[in-house]
């Protein structure tokens, strides 16, 4: 498949400027530390943001670091989490814990391949805590953003795309035109207009990407 500079360059840029003026806000994309951008994207996973957002508040109230969660019996984790399902993840949260306090004296390390051979955390949320916590130059591929791509660039949805080599290796290209202090930008833009303009009854003619989208021109 050929894509043109240009193509690639007008997604980046319109992810970017469209994210400017119209980007949800959330706390956790103010935070810095690492082990807020972690627990929040734990949380995020396929979990609303929305539902999300008050049992976040709490558990960093009651666990403010990982060193609280570590001493913390399981039921008190899993009770301050009940209200976003998914019992694995109380298990996940206390397995993390255990792991970078015995591992890395409690401190979440910059390298994502460490976090992602946690059971639990995998490729997703460690590439979401290298790009929100450390400004890692990357695409971080979830199932918005394989909509979003694969509409755009006219690459066909077969199978499981979004863990196939060329797929992944492609999405990561587009992550170079990006500037470091953009970095952040361009995957929240991504996650935003995957939840708002690109779902899957696209709303095409709102869409920063419209004029060149191979989707909504019938290519
Ligand atoms: Fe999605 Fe439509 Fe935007 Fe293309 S123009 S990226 S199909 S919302």
């Amino acid at each position: 498949m050929f894509v043109s500079k240009d193509k690639e360059v007008f997604f980046v840029n319109s992810i970017i400027n469209w994210y400017s003026k119209f980007r949800r806000n959330f706390p956790w994309r103010y935070e810095n530390d690492p082990y807020r951008v972690l627990i929040a994207e734990i949380m995020l996973q396929r979990t609303r943001a929305k539902q999300v957002l008050p049992a976040y508040l709490e558990f960093l109230s009651r666990f403010p670091d990982i060193q609280s969660i570590s001493r913390s019996e399981i039921d008190i984790i899993r009770a301050t989490i009940s209200s976003l399902g998914l019992e694995r993840r109380t298990h996940t949260i206390k397995n993390m814990a255990n792991f970078l306090l015995t591992y890395y004296g409690g401190v979440v390390p910059s390298d994502p391949t460490v976090l992602k051979n946690i059971p639990g955390i995998g490729q997703y949320i460690s590439d979401a805590v290298g790009v929100f916590a450390f400004n890692m130059r990357t695409t971080v591929i979830d199932t918005n953003v394989v909509r979003i791509v694969t509409r755009y660039f006219g690459i066909p949805l077969v199978g499981k795309i979004r863990t196939r080599k060329n797929f992944v290796n492609f999405c990561q290209e587009l992550s170079n035109y990006v500037s470091p202090n953009d970095i952040k930008a361009f995957n929240w833009g991504l996650l935003d207009l995957g939840a708002t303009i690109c779902t899957s009854s696209p709303k095409c003619k709102s869409c920063p990407l419209s004029n060149n989208c191979n989707y909504y021109s019938g290519k």
